[in-house]
């Protein structure tokens, strides 16, 4: 018996269910016992992680035995929470939002189904990686390149669909996704754009198709299950740039920004360059304990003497130039020129041929090449490592950087946390990504970082932020904070949601959005 049932059902309904679904998808892909369902926990909850355990979890192998699932979860109205790989590490990993939904994997349904080189693009199935892309490509000598987020383990479907982001010039996941295959509620398999045409010539090619487009609207939500996804590809460019600014002052934060924006939007710097903390930049290299063993965040003496003796800028600005060597030096003059009037910035950089590989772990991705360099961070505190992420949209002007900056930092000291964090550069935006580090086995650790994440979102909601994902603890308080007009946006959200998922069994609580049959959970874990 599986130590969690799904909500509102009898221990002999859900029986009978699980029955039905052995029988789809086989006896060894639906996970029942404690030992397997302890995948599905969050490993990074800032609290209880029982408050989103799973029931089952099922793991189908194709479109077919998804819509034979959908069929008996419609039956015994039991929701299901879609993952593809399942490593949203920092928002949830695989748990779901409502405790004793059955977690649907789809982890084994991970066929690279077409790259297409002329084109440049892919479709893909859910558990394609972002390492398993990358060897795809290599190994079949695609001049193609991919761009991975920080953790290259998880997918590519995960992460569009939540709307993560990478480093090269294609780092905006949701902006270079073209064409869905969409199974919804009630079984009907749709694809978008398109895709609409039955012997369709041009599915990965053109986002709108004819009529509504509705590719944006399965990202982010509980809508539907997305079984194959179109991404565009980079053509591997011929050489590229990887640079390095570092920058001594605090306050320097403000001329970077107002510096990059420009260089951004001119397209000059093509990629999602990263103003990387120096605490951050730091804790690549080292650990706490060896320049602070305190408890409360690192003081200001300790930060500057850690800087100074790894040689580490207190901002560290990571950009790349892609392209022919002409042309990259010509990108690079004006880069120089441009921050060169910023006292005190040290400006290094190193030229690769288009297939050579760079040195350094975290300059990796800038290149196209998957990493788990982000786990290096788990060590920083000691201890068992854990991080859960606070994340505001931040407008791409000097001031609202220093602003959150100066908020986020002061906010994080009174709960004894240092600054982790950094800004990635979108073009008129900046993804701020402020990572409360904890050690999981300290009860006291665990409760504040949850404080913690709270009192940001407020401070933000304040301020006029908010953010652009967020931890299963938090989507209806970041939800709430969309609240114009009395949470117009939010009612669209359910007003579909009740549409196209009458019995709500689809992600209940996911970003906040609740279907009928749940509403009174919101705001409850
Ligand atoms: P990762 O790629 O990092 O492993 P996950 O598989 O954990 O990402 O997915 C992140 C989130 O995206 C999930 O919690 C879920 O809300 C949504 N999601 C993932 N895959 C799908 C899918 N195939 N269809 C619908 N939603 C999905």
């Amino acid at each position: 018996m599986p130590p969690t049932l799904p909500p509102k059902l009898s221990a002999a309904q859900f029986d009978r269910a699980l029955a039905g679904w052995r029988a789809v998808v086989g006896d060894s892909h639906v996970v029942t016992s404690a030992a397997g369902l302890a995948a599905y926990l969050d490993p990074f909850a800032p609290g209880e992680r029982a408050a989103f355990s799973a029931s089952a979890a099922l793991l189908p192998a194709s479109v077919d035995e998804i819509r034979a699932v959908l069929r008996i979860a419609n039956q015994y109205r039991i929701p299901l929470w879609t993952v593809s790989t399942g490593r949203n590490f920092a928002y949830g990993g695989a748990a779901p939002r409502l405790a004793g939904s059955v977690v649907l994997d789809l982890q084994r349904m991970n066929r690279i189904i077409e790259v297409n080189e002329t084109l440049a693009y892919a479709l893909v199935e859910p558990g394609v990686s972002y390492f398993d892309l990358y060897a795809h490509l290599r190994d079949n000598g695609y001049k193609l390149w991919v761009d991975p987020p920080a953790a290259g383990w998880g997918s590519v479907v995960g992460n569009t669909l939540e709307r993560g982001f990478g480093y090269t010039a294609y780092g905006d996941h949701a902006a270079t996704q073209c064409g869905m295959e969409v199974v919804l509620a009630n079984g009907d398999v749709l694809r978008t754009g398109m895709g609409g045409i039955e012997i369709g010539t041009a599915w990965q090619l053109y986002q709108p198709g004819y009529g509504p487009s509705f590719d944006a609207m399965f990202m982010q939500s509980n809508y539907g299950i997305v079984t194959k996804l179109g991404v565009w590809l980079m053509p591997a460019p011929p050489a590229y740039l990887l640079g390095e600014i570092q920058f001594r002052h605090e306050a320097d934060l403000e001329t970077i920004v107002d510096i990059l924006r420009p260089l951004r939007l001119d397209e000059t710097i093509r990629n999602h360059a990263v103003i990387e903390g120096g605490l951050r930049r730091a804790a690549g290299l080292s650990a706490r304990q060896q320049w602070y063993e305190g408890t409360g965040a690192m003081p200001e003496s300790a930060l500057a003497a850690m800087l100074a003796k790894l040689d580490v800028g207190r901002w560290n600005l990571h950009f790349a130039l892609y392209g022919t060597p002409e042309l990259i030096d010509a990108r690079y003059a004006i880069v120089q020129r441009a921050f060169a009037r910023v006292p005190q910035a040290r400006l290094s950089a190193a030229r690769y041929a288009g297939d050579a590989q760079p040195t350094g772990g975290g300059d990796r991705n800038l290149a196209g090449i998957p990493a788990m360099s982000a786990f290096r961070m788990l060590d920083w505190r000691g201890g068992a490592g854990a991080h859960v992420d606070f994340s505001p949209v931040c407008p791409a002007t000097g001031r609202d950087a220093l602003r959150q900056y100066t908020m986020v930092k002061a906010r994080a000291a009174e709960y004894g946390f240092d600054y982790y964090g950094g800004f990635t550069a979108g073009v008129r935006h900046l993804h701020h990504i402020f990572a409360v580090i904890f050690d999981r086995d300290d009860a006291n650790q665990v409760e504040l970082a949850g404080e913690l994440l709270r009192s940001l979102m407020s401070d933000a909601r304040a301020a006029g932020y908010g953010e652009y994902r967020a931890h299963l603890a938090y989507m209806d308080f970041a939800a709430a904070q969309y609240s114009f007009n009395d949470g117009a946006l939010l009612r669209l959200s359910e007003t579909i949601k009740d549409a196209l998922d009458p019995n709500g069994i689809l992600a209940p609580g996911k970003q906040g959005i609740w279907p009928a049959a749940w509403r009174d959970r919101r705001g409850y874990t």
